[in-house]
C-alpha cells in the first residue's frame, strides 16, 4: 500500500562515487535507522536555508550518509515505546540535528527519539506549525533573548534578512512582543507591504549595511535581529545603543566578522548568540509555547507558501537564490 510505513517516499542525500546527489527513493520502516523509539507519520516539513544546502549540496549540512534531510518535522505518533507518547499524538520537532545527523523531515515515516519531541502547542496544528519550524523557532529565542537583555521596547530594532524565514518571523513576534518600533532591513525593498502587514514600522535597504563597518558610528538601535552575519552584523554592532543587544542568528551573507571590541567595552553593547539546534528540553517548550500564544494561525499564514513534497529540490534552489519570501511549507502527501 503507497504511503504506509511498509512503502513511502523519502529525499535521501548520498555520496556514491564521492559524488553528492539527493534522489527521491522508496522506502520502509525496517528502512529507518534506530535512531529513536518513536514512529511519526509526517504531515508536514518545511524549507530553511539550511535544507537548500542540504539538499543540493552547496554547503556542508549532511555530516552522515546516507541520511534523510529535512531539519523541521510535525505529523502524528504511529508507534511508540515511549511512555509519554501514544499513537494519534501530535508533535513536531525542530533542529536536535535531524537532517544533519539523524534522518530527518523529508520521509513520510520518521523514526524520532522522544527526547527531541514537542507536543504540537494548543492553537498550532501541523501546518501551522511547519509554517513557523525552525525559522520561526529561532526568530522566537531570539525575540526572548532580547527581552531577557532589556533591550528598550520604545526605541528602533532593526531586523535583518527581513524576507527571509527567520526575518519575516522575528518582525511579526516583535510586534506582537510589543517592540515600538520595528525596521525592516532588506535586498528586497520594495516587499515593503509585506513588512507592514508584519509590523514593521519602517523599511532600510540592505546596501545601507553594505559599507565597511567603523570601530563605532552613531548610535541607533535598541536591538536587533540579524540573519545575516559578516559585514551586517559588525555595522549592526556599532551602531548598537548604549547597553543595547544585538541577537546573532544567521550567515546569509558571511561567516566573517571583522570588527574591533570598542562597541563591547566603551558601550556596554551584548552580543547575544542564537542556536536553535541544541537546547535544554525545557527551553524549548517554553518558546513554543509562546509560539503558539503569540502567532495566531492567520498570521502566520502571511508568512507561508505551502508545496507538495515533490517541488523541495527545485524550491531549494530558489530559496539560496533569495527567491523565496517568508516560509515554505511542505505538503508530505
Ligand atoms: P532564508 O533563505 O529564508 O532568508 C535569508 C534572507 O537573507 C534572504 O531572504 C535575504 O533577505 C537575506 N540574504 C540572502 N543572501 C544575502 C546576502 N548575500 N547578503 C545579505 N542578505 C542576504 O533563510 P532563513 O531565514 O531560514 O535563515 C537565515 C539565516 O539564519 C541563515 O544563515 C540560516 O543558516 C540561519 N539560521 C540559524 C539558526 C540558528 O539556530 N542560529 C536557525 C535558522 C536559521 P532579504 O531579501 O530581505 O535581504
Amino acid at each position: 500500500m503507497p504511503n504506509s510505513p511498509e512503502s513511502f517516499s523519502a529525499i535521501v542525500v548520498d555520496r556514491p562515487d564521492g559524488q553528492y546527489q539527493a534522489t527521491f527513493r522508496e522506502l520502509s520502516a525496517a528502512d529507518l535507522p534506530d535512531q529513536g523509539e518513536v514512529l511519526i507519520r509526517v504531515r508536514y516539513s518545511s524549507i530553511n536555508y539550511k535544507d537548500a544546502l542540504a539538499v543540493t549540496g552547496k554547503g556542508r549540512i549532511a555530516r552522515t550518509f546516507p541520511l534523510v534531510p529535512g531539519i523541521d518535522l510535525a505529523g502524528e505518533v504511529v508507534e511508540s515505546a515511549a511512555p509519554q507518547f501514544k499513537p494519534g499524538d501530535s508533535v513536531l520537532v525542530t533542529g536536535c540535528e535531524i537532517g544533519e545527523i539523524h534522518w530527518g523531515g523529508y520521509s513520510q515515516f520518521a523514526r524520532m527519539s522522544s527526547e527531541w519531541l514537542v507536543p504540537l502547542p494548543a492553537g498550532l496544528d501541523a501546518r501551522h506549525a511547519m509554517g513557523v519550524g525552525t525559522a520561526g523557532f529561532t526568530a522566537m529565542l531570539a525575540v526572548m533573548a532580547l527581552e531577557h537583555h532589556g533591550v528598550d521596547k520604545q526605541g528602533e530594532v532593526v531586523v535583518t534578512g527581513a524576507a527571509g524565514g527567520v526575518g519575516s518571523m522575528a518582525i511579526t513576534l516583535l510586534a506582537r512582543a510589543g517592540f515600538e518600533q520595528v525596521i525592516a532591513s532588506s535586498g528586497r525593498p520594495e516587499q515593503e507591504p509585506y513588512f507592514r502587514e508584519l509590523g514593521a514600522t519602517g523599511v532600510m535597504p540592505r546596501s545601507e549595511f553594505a559599507d565597511e563597518a567603523k570601530p563605532l558610528e552613531s548610535e541607533r538601535w535598541s536591538g536587533s535581529v540579524d540573519t545575516v552575519g559578516g559585514n551586517t552584523l559588525a555595522k549592526l554592532v556599532v551602531q548598537t545603543k548604549s547597553q543595547g543587544a544585538v541577537a546573532a542568528c544567521g550567515l546569509a551573507g558571511g561567516s566573517d566578522l571583522d570588527m574591533t571590541v570598542f562597541p563591547y567595552i566603551l558601550r556596554g553593547v551584548s552580543l547575544l548568540g542564537i542556536n536553535s539546534v541544541y537546547l535544554p528540553h525545557s527551553r524549548r517548550l517554553r518558546a513554543w509555547e509562546r509560539i503558539a500564544r503569540d502567532l495566531p494561525a492567520e498570521l502566520i499564514d502571511n508568512m507561508i507558501q505551502v508545496e507538495p513534497f515533490a517541488k523541495v529540490p527545485e524550491l531549494s534552489q530558489q530559496v539560496l537564490a533569495g527567491q523565496v519570501r517568508g516560509r515554505i511549507v511542505v505538503d508530505m502527501g
